[in-house]
């Protein structure tokens, strides 16, 4: 099995290329209590290599609820849905936003913004106070 070992100079490059932003939900580690961590977008257990091409910086809510999973299922389809890849896709494709709320535009945003849990009520909150203080997104 591949190592999911992330060197100092790797988590920088991470870090830098997301400018310190969260890359699923865009906050910023600089409002965030927790520090942003280190994603591997396809888990190291599903074969993904420890690569610039395969992380991404991410809060800890994000990366929390996303864990190993790179996939769900639309509720409405029971189709399987791929998570949003920071590497893959453009942000603003997938998402909106609407008062703080991220919205999907597409069934991977959508069902992204569900699995990652973004609109829970304390994380929008958070996100209405950063932008009532022009710090989001
Ligand atoms: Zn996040």
């Amino acid at each position: 099995m591949a190592s999911d070992y992330i060197s100092v100079e790797l988590r920088k490059l991470v870090v830098d290329r997301a400018s310190k932003r969260c890359e699923y939900c865009l906050i910023h580690q600089d409002f965030s209590i927790y520090t942003h961590e280190v994603d591997h977008i396809i888990a190291v257990k599903h074969g993904g290599e420890t690569s610039d091409d395969n992380l991404a910086l991410s809060c800890l809510s994000c990366n929390r609820h996303k864990g190993s999973d790179f996939a769900t299922i639309d509720q409405i389809t029971k189709e399987i849905v791929p998570l949003f890849n920071p590497r893959r896709q453009v942000w603003d494709e997938h998402f909106s936003l609407e008062n703080a709320i991220i919205e999907g535009k597409t069934q991977m945003g959508q069902g992204t913004a569900k699995l990652l849990q973004f609109n829970v009520p304390n994380r929008v909150l958070e996100r209405q106070v950063l932008v009532s203080q022009g710090q989001y997104p």
